[in-house]
């Protein structure tokens, strides 16, 4: 039999030394397919799955609505951050559920004796301004006309009645007829808007062309079965918590994050059980976790995914001043090892920059990726662009910064009760990656390439390969490191992503 080369994952990852992603390369496989033949579903939960295993980090500076929205139309989830109130949380996630629709089937509705200011008061709050008109201003009422952007933009008395400029001349769809029907009629009369309408003609749903047009420009989009854009938030395992959450719920959020920086606790543990036992239907991430035991204690608990990691990231302090922790490449691989006896998909959380990262996480058994520095540089990131020493940069900090446990993040690390904070992060700066929409699409096509490389088509038969040990794997050294980068030339222009 041919000797195999290279080492199995099992031979690299399982000694004394834990690993990080520049410390070993995967061999290269057989290539009998293009790139664009590369299909990146992943699962992301025992119950969701994703087009592209791209995850934001619930940080503030990383992930609110904009961001959510974007990842969500590109084929990733974004997650909303918690270090707000319960309220600006849940507007957060309202926005990305009313992004994009199916059926919308609590359209904002008015009365005919409401005005056009309040219409401008409703696309300043929602950014939408096509409005049912019914008898009371009720959902479920008689619908009797319509008013759009072009009934009201060149009008200049913004006190003027609805029932005034309304369009009365309507097509409408009787409920019961499906969303490829309805969407069917919408192309064809030519309308911004169908009204979905009972026998008696009052109003049960609303449709909007522009949902069709968003459909057809980002078929990877992560939707859910209302053809509405799919989110997750964080909370913490503090007992605000089950209030938020609440609020989140009846807001539509997709996943809910436990973010503890130590998930192996007996909060954590009892917030899991309460949110299986509260809302069986909402798929519950567990962690942080990156041994075998914290893995064990929040899958027995009912986590529907682990979010793998403890210290890698960019911005933390965690294993310089907690002595805990462990090597990132390490700890997903052996943590995705074991949570696949029980199918439950991992998040490798921390410490990705490049796309060689991602592509190494996936093959260590990671169903997804989450980042924060790497997309903390985009338009589609909280907070303003500024300048220092000619470079344009984001602001992007650790949620254990001092600066951001000031504004709340302490809940991540038991420490909102301390009087004397200590920080596990740090806050700094990181370069204007432009937007989501050129980067995301670049990431997927990197990744692609690697999966090529690899010799595999899906991340299911990468991690196949990885447990049959055909995936093969070789320790770098410092001087391979080196001669694995740019290295020996006189000057060289970097390429806009890695
Ligand atoms: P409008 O013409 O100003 O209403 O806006 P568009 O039709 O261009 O876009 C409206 C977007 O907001 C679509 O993606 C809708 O699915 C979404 N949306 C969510 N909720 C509502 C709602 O209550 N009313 C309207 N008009 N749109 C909504
Ligand atoms: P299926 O779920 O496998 O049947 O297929 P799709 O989800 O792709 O689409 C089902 C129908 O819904 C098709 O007619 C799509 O054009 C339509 N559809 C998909 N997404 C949206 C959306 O966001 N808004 C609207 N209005 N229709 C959509
Ligand atoms: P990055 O992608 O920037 O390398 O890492 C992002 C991850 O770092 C987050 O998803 C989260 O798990 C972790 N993280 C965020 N803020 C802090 C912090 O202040 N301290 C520590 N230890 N980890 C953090």
């Amino acid at each position: 039999m041919k000797p195999k080369d290279g080492y199995s994952g099992e031979e690299l990852l399982n000694s004394t030394q834990g690993l990080s992603y520049n410390d070993f390369i995967i061999l290269p496989g057989y290539i009998d397919f293009n790139p664009d033949d590369v299909d990146l579903e992943t699962q992301f939960t025992r119950n969701l799955k994703l087009k592209r295993p791209l995850v934001s980090s619930p940080m503030d500076t990383v992930t609110e609505s904009k961001m959510a929205i974007s990842l969500a139309l590109l084929g990733g989830i974004g997650i909303i951050h918690y270090n707000n109130t319960i309220e600006e949380q849940v507007a957060q996630v309202r926005k990305v559920k009313r992004f994009e629709n199916g059926f919308i089937t609590d359209p904002v509705v008015l009365s005919p004796e409401h005005t056009i200011a309040h219409i401008d008061e409703i696309k300043e709050k929602f950014g939408f301004s096509g409005i049912p008109i019914t008898v009371d201003g009720k959902l479920g009422s008689k619908l009797i006309g319509i008013v759009t952007n072009r009934d009201i933009d060149f009008e200049t008395d913004r006190s003027k009645k609805l029932k005034d400029v309304m369009t009365t001349d309507l097509v409408t769809a009787k409920v019961g007829i499906t969303l490829a029907q309805a969407n069917e009629l919408l192309k064809k009369s030519k309308k911004g808007k169908l009204p979905i309408v009972d026998d008696e003609g009052k109003l049960v749903a609303l449709m909007s062309r522009n949902d069709l047009v968003t459909n057809r420009e980002y078929p990877f989009a992560s939707k859910d079965t209302n053809k509405q854009l799919m989110v997750g938030a964080a909370i913490s395992t503090k007992d605000e918590s089950k209030e938020r959450l609440q609020e989140l719920v009846k807001a539509g959020v997709n996943v809910v994050v436990i973010d503890a920086a130590q998930g192996n606790s007996i909060y954590q543990i009892e917030m899991i059980k309460y949110i299986k036992k509260k809302y069986p239907e909402l798929d519950v991430i567990g962690g942080n976790v990156v041994t075998i035991e914290q893995c064990e204690n929040l899958i027995k608990a009912g986590a529907d995914a682990l979010r793998i990691g403890m210290g890698p990231g960019s911005i933390c302090t965690t294993q310089v001043t907690m002595a805990v922790g462990r090597a990132q490449s390490t700890a997903v691989y052996r943590c995705s090892k074991f949570a696949k006896q029980y199918n439950i998909p991992t998040i490798a959380d921390g410490g990705i920059a490049t796309i060689g990262h991602i592509a190494k996480a996936l093959a260590l058994g990671a169903s997804t990726a989450m980042m924060g520095s790497m997309f903390a540089g985009t338009e589609e990131a909280p907070g303003e662009y500024f300048y220092e020493n000619g470079v344009r940069l984001k602001r992007y900090r650790g949620m254990a910064s001092l600066e951001a446990m000031e504004k709340g993040g302490s809940k991540r690390y038991f420490a909102e009760d301390s009087k004397i904070l200590v920080a596990q992060g740090v806050s700094g700066a990181v370069v204007d990656k432009g937007s989501m929409f050129d980067y995301v699409p670049y990431l997927v096509q990197g990744l692609k390439h690697a999966f090529q490389d690899m010799g595999v088509r899906t991340i299911k038969e990468l991690h196949e390969k990885l447990y049959k040990e055909e995936l093969r794997f070789e320790l770098r050294s410092l001087s391979a490191q080196i001669e694995g980068g740019v290295h020996t030339i006189y000057s060289y222009k970097e390429p806009k992503y890695l």
